[in-house]
């Protein structure tokens, strides 16, 4: 449609997720007028967060250090640990202020239609985690859709055995929904109303 970079740019923001063509072509041209420090800081912003971000290795979270600012944390507390699907599920239980515990990111759910089982996610680091029996109790804080609340049954079935209280956050939350979109409030009461499973 449009010839060289401008065209160049637009394919490639249309390929990110959330960003359809006319929203694509909108941000091309913001780009193209606005002004080239602003556009250089974004720059500077996409190459550092390849460059700089990993996955905390003992959470999986996201890390600029070998570990996360929470698993380096010294004041929070060994034994609740808290199991989510993305990063961005802690961001919004750490906004509700309710939980002081560490946690396990999973990286997705169990999802046999997009060919995801919990080989695909970090269930076996989540287990040898749970080995060195630091945790007493475990919060099954995956999504309220199908595939959150399959990955908590297959989770609850796999810790049973092995004594732990194991809780899922109590219901209020949008059913179907995704935990990032729910409000802190909501996101707070459901954390403080969690039953064990
Ligand atoms: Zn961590």
């Amino acid at each position: 449609m449009y010839e060289g970079a401008i065209q160049e740019l637009i394919d490639e923001l249309g390929r990110l997720p959330g960003i359809g063509p006319k929203g694509a072509q909108r941000i091309a041209f913001y780009v193209l007028s606005a002004d080239a420090t602003d556009v250089g800081r974004l720059a500077t912003a996409l190459q550092k967060v390849k460059e700089q971000v990993r996955f905390c290795a003992t959470c999986f979270n996201v890390a600029e250090a070998e570990q996360c600012r929470i698993c380096r944390d010294p004041r929070r507390v060994d034994d609740v640990l808290c199991v989510v699907e993305e990063p961005k599920d802690v961001v919004a239980i750490e906004r509700t202020g309710e939980f002081r515990g560490r946690y396990h990111v999973l990286g997705g759910a169990i999802n046999p239609l997009d060919g995801i089982g919990p080989d695909n996610l970090r269930i076996r680091e989540l287990m040898a985690r749970l080995s060195g029996g630091d945790v007493k109790e475990i919060i099954l804080a995956t999504d309220p859709n199908t595939e959150g609340e399959a990955t908590a049954t297959y989770l609850a079935l796999l810790m049973k055995p092995m004594g732990l209280n194991v809780t899922r956050l109590a219901s209020g939350l949008p059913v179907g929904g995704d935990l990032e979109y729910a409000d802190e409030i909501t996101l707070g009461r459901a954390f403080a109303g969690r039953r064990s499973i």
